[in-house]
């Protein structure tokens, strides 16, 4: 199957980590997600070993929340040495309650309130991604202000096409996210980071964009912040302690897509960066990556009960579930495609193509077209794969549907993470 903790049991039921989905399905309704914390565990190892062998030992991952913010999930990493990047009060919020080190936390995001700045110093985040001029004046006013000094890492815009979707493309030289090279102004940034008495600059950070294959795109943001930090240098004697080299690896969504080698990709923007540091004579700087999906999209399984099979003739046949846009936006926001079997029936053959429909009131709320699938009728339990990162996420209310709840799964045993909404909490905000 598409990842290897996906198998199918005896019974010829799909299975997540050896749990039997539609089990659980049973046992906790549906819509549900459902998460492999090996899976997890096994990613962060996969990535946090790569680091410190090959860049330092006080190189780090920083997990991007955003995939999956939930208390859990920040137990979870913790135990394994890995750092968190968080983009809002929120993301901060649910970190510091689930008791999760803040000097392990990046504050990043391209709009930081003044709120979310002063609460960031005030928990003690590790350090701050900076995205523009404005921020940087407010970051410095407010630390001052409260007497402390801000860690900060200022984000460079590298211009570099890393051949993903247009959505989730955020190099390219005229992004909403960072500072541009080419227009002199990252230069201009650098100066006024050292200018500020309460800010202390600790490196640069890029990110080229999301669902990246290939390791070519890497190996050229690396070179183009290398060559700035030579320059900087040149300029104003400054060198970074720190690179941040963004998140983005890709994670294997369907059979046609390939796995990506992290350990394999890590080593050879490792041997870039050796190669780098003795052109320009840099002294070697300790290395960040933040990845969010390739850390949790493989562990997550959606599970929905198939409410209708429509036929219409030879033209489209719909099985529609009891979620929808609601748990998954993604195809209807950018097409992402996703694999889908019949969990009750996962040994049978996907002999039929059909869309599969949500219950929302639009025609865009699909979680994919022309998807092969075992012949469903009404009650089967329909799974959709890797599922894990940007899915609750990125749920919403939307007809006032509930958002599912999320199981956890460890050795086969499960344990409920995060509670389904209850129509009292849909309208909790009503006056
Ligand atoms: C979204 C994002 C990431 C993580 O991207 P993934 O595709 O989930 O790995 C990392 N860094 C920044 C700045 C991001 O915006």
């Amino acid at each position: 199957m598409l990842h290897s903790n996906y198998s199918v049991n005896g019974e010829g039921h799909f299975t997540l980590c050896g749990a039997d989905t539609v089990k659980l399905a049973e046992k906790y309704g549906t819509p549900l997600y459902l998460l492999d914390e090996n899976d997890i565990v096994k990613q962060c190892r996969i990535y946090r070993n790569a680091v410190k062998k090959y860049f330092s030992e006080k190189s780090a991952i920083y997990y991007a929340s955003k995939a999956l913010s939930i208390k859990e999930i920040y137990r979870i990493i913790e135990k394994e040495d890995i750092n968190a990047d968080v983009v809002s009060l929120g993301e901060l919020y649910t970190a510091i309650k689930a008791g999760y080190t803040p000097s392990r936390l990046c504050m990043h995001g391209n709009n930081k309130t003044p709120e979310e700045i002063r609460a960031a110093l005030g928990y003690g985040v590790g350090s701050f991604v900076v995205e523009c001029f404005d921020e940087l004046d407010s970051i410095s006013e407010i630390a001052s202000d409260m007497g402390v000094t801000a860690k900060i890492l200022l984000r460079i815009t590298p211009n570099i096409d890393c051949h993903t979707l247009e959505a989730i493309s955020t190099g390219k030289l005229d992004s909403k996210f960072g500072v541009p090279i080419e227009t002199g102004q990252a230069e201009k940034f650098v100066e006024r980071a050292l200018s500020l008495p309460h800010l202390d600059l600790i490196g640069y950070h890029c990110h080229c964009g999301s669902q990246v294959f290939e390791h070519e795109p890497y190996l050229d943001q690396l070179e183009v912040m290398m060559v700035f930090a030579a320059d900087m240098k040149k300029k104003f004697g400054y060198a970074p302690e720190y690179l941040n080299i963004g998140g983005g690896f890709g994670v294997r969504y369907n059979e046609s897509e390939g796995e990506i080698d992290i350990d394999g990709s890590i080593k050879l923007i490792g041997e870039k960066l050796t190669e780098l540091c003795e052109r320009f004579s840099l002294e070697r700087p300790h290395v960040f990556m933040e990845p969010g999906r390739s850390i949790v999209a493989s562990a997550g399984v959606t599970l929905y009960t198939v409410g209708s099979v429509k036929n219409i003739g030879d033209f489209r046949t719909y099985v529609t579930v009891d979620g929808g846009m609601s748990d998954n936006p993604r195809y209807a926001l950018y097409k992402a495609r996703y694999d889908a079997l019949i969990a009750n029936k996962a040994n049978m053959p996907k002999d039929i193509v059909c869309s599969i429909a949500g219950r929302c009131c639009e025609s865009g709320d699909l979680i994919g077209e022309d998807m092969p699938l075992q012949s469903a009728e009404r009650g089967d339990i329909l799974a959709v794969t890797v599922t894990g990162a940007y899915n609750y996420s990125m749920a919403s209310n939307y007809n006032r549907v509930a958002r599912p709840a999320i199981v956890v799964i460890k050795d086969g045993e499960d344990r409920l993470a995060v509670r389904r909404e209850t129509l009292d909490n849909i309208i909790e905000n009503d006056i």
